[in-house]
């Protein structure tokens, strides 16, 4: 089956709670607007299953042709209070309804009403948030402040990045630097010697998962502690779901206390209850200085933050470290609904309830393959199914697409693989999500899995 096919294909009616698929995917009528879509955009945007959102709500995407998917997506770890929640679109409209649709050199009221929810929601000693609009961008920001503070700290060389192989960070120059996907980084002609990476200890694609690892790859690579102004890492590997071990990262915060040098969590993923904890560094037991923030912040609107330190923070003087959309008010709205539901409905606490069905259960599944699934990782509401190549743990990407393009046929809906060599089935539902859909979801993967497999 090729993936990228547009042909329409005749599958089998589906019809549950949850699903309903009534036509050839793609559907027929739908395939005007993807070959405009293939004519005016990048290829770039391509990629992915061939769907036609017309709306969305809770945990259900809908079509115009009358077909519904549950969503393991959450659009990409975007809606984690689930999709067009009622009090997110009301706050949206209400606030539209004021007229107040722009705010940068002039605040307003809500923007100091989520900067300081915002604060209330970090660990102690995270208590200035700057606001911005994309992950890529607060990474890139998160970077300007290391380096500021280690020059200002430390001899003039302490200005050292150090991330991790496989990361991903976003798709601007500094992020993609700091990214360990070599492939991403083919086009940065100068790459910035002082951004280092070295192995993700998730003790699968990176075996050794003990702090000497880190100290190792460090030497390795001539980089003295003088020479570092930050550790930057994703507190899980996005793609592939994959933690490091809690010890592993209590000696980085050491490590990173005694030679002065700022930790920081690229949380865009992994905050704001995802992994079945607020924030995903608390499951480490450690407390950043610095926390890149976006994705389920607004649970769809474009906004981004960094979180962190105020002494760091408050590095730069009036008007030097700003951004035109900071804080667009239409966006703070879905912010301040989001983080208050995220709040009443329990939605952390139903993320590490779910997680609690989801884990094992998908082990369970990989477990019944273990010539094609080489790992399960995953926290909470979040899960990867690593496709390999039977005999070994090389991965199988193409095996990979063909178990999303199969879950989306039966009316499951996955985003295209990704992780490590692409090969990665990421699962990621709306954190609203009960155990009735949750293990319906997770049955559909289960069967398509089988029916690739073993037909
Ligand atoms: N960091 C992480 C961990 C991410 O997953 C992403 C996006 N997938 C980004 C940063 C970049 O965010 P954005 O696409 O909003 O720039």
């Amino acid at each position: 089956m090729g993936c990228e096919e547009p042909t329409p294909r005749k599958v089998p009616r589906v019809e549950t709670k949850y699903r309903r698929i009534v036509s050839a995917i793609p559907v027929p009528e739908s395939l005007p607007a993807l070959e405009r879509l293939r004519r005016c955009e990048p290829r770039s945007m391509g990629g992915q299953p061939p769907i036609l959102w017309d709306r969305a709500e809770g945990v259900r995407v809908f079509d115009r042709w009358g077909n519904c998917w549950l969503d393991f997506s959450s659009g990409v770890l975007v809606t984690n209070a689930g999709h067009a929640h009622p009090k997110i679109s009301k706050a949206i409209q209400d606030q539209v309804k004021r007229g107040l649709v722009h705010n940068y050199c002039f605040p307003s009221e809500l923007r100091s009403e989520v900067v300081e929810q915002l604060a209330r929601v970090a660990p102690e000693g995270l208590k200035k948030v700057f606001l911005l609009t994309t992950g890529s961008e607060a990474v890139e920001c998160a970077i300007k402040l290391a380096r500021t503070w280690g020059r200002q700290h430390g001899p003039p060389e302490k200005i050292g990045i150090v991330s991790y192989h496989n990361a991903f960070h976003g798709r601007t120059l500094g992020a993609q630097m700091a990214g360990g996907i070599a492939a991403l980084k083919s086009w940065i002609v100068n790459l910035d010697k002082d951004m280092v990476q070295v192995p993700f200890p998730d003790g699968f694609r990176g075996p050794d998962t003990s702090f000497e690892g880190f100290l190792k790859a460090l030497e390795e690579q001539n980089v003295t502690p003088n020479r570092v102004a930050g550790v930057l890492t994703e507190t899980y590997q996005g793609g592939n779901s994959s933690f490091a071990p809690p010890e592993y990262v209590q000696e980085l915060r050491r490590w990173c206390d005694e030679h002065g040098v700022l930790l920081i969590f690229d949380e865009v993923q992994a905050g704001f209850g995802r992994t079945g904890t607020y924030w995903g560094f608390e499951h480490y037991g450690v407390v950043p200085d610095l926390v890149c923030c976006g994705k389920g912040i607004s649970s769809g609107l474009p906004v981004a933050a960094v979180i962190g330190r105020p002494e760091v923070m408050d590095l730069y003087p009036p008007g030097s470290m700003t951004s035109t959309h900071t804080g667009n008010p239409i966006c703070l709205a879905a912010v301040l609904a989001n983080l208050q539901i995220i709040e009443e409905e329990k939605l952390v606490e139903n993320a590490a309830r779910m997680g609690e069905v989801l884990q094992p259960e998908v082990r369970r599944v990989g477990g019944r393959f273990p010539e094609h699934v080489g790992a399960v990782h995953g926290k909470g509401l979040v899960a990867s199914l690593h496709m390999v190549k039977p005999g070994g743990i090389e991965p199988d990407a193409e095996l990979a697409k063909r178990v999303v393009w199969r879950c989306i046929e039966k009316g499951l809906m996955l985003f295209a693989p990704v992780g490590y060599a692409g090969a990665s089935v990421k699962i990621a539902p709306p954190l609203v999500i009960d155990e009735e859909p949750l293990r319906e979801g997770i049955a559909v993967i289960e069967e398509a899995v089988e029916e690739i497999v073993r037909f």
